[in-house]
């Protein structure tokens, strides 16, 4: 996974915890979220296939990914509901139309 954003190339942390602060720091200052993400550098059709194979490596992608809740915010705030695509914040688009219908996303973000 060293083509993915981690400790290595991603800043001077040394766990994820430092990490997580180190990214909602930067954010606090106006960088953004998505110049975090850890699918940057990955193959984007894996986060647009029906195979289930493709599903679950993008999920893993995403299960290491700092802002994991800001990408989810972004697709249950901004994309259609009725017509949502691909795999946002580890959710796949039937994840995320469940979490919509129960209204469960922070709008705050
Ligand atoms: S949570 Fe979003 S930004 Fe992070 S790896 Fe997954 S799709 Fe990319």
């Amino acid at each position: 996974m060293s083509e993915f954003n981690t400790p290595a190339n991603n800043g001077p942390y040394i766990n994820d915890v430092e990490r997580a602060m180190h990214v909602r720091d930067q954010i606090s200052q106006g960088v953004d979220w998505q110049e975090f993400a850890n699918c940057k550098g990955a193959n984007p059709d894996i986060f647009y296939s029906d195979n289930k194979r493709d599903v679950v490596d993008a999920k893993f992608i995403c299960s290491r990914c700092v802002v994991r809740q800001e990408c989810l915010n972004y697709a249950l705030k901004y994309n259609d509901p009725k017509g949502v695509f691909g795999i946002w914040g580890e959710k796949t688009e039937y994840e995320r139309r469940a979490i919509r219908e129960r209204n469960y996303f922070d709008t705050s973000l």
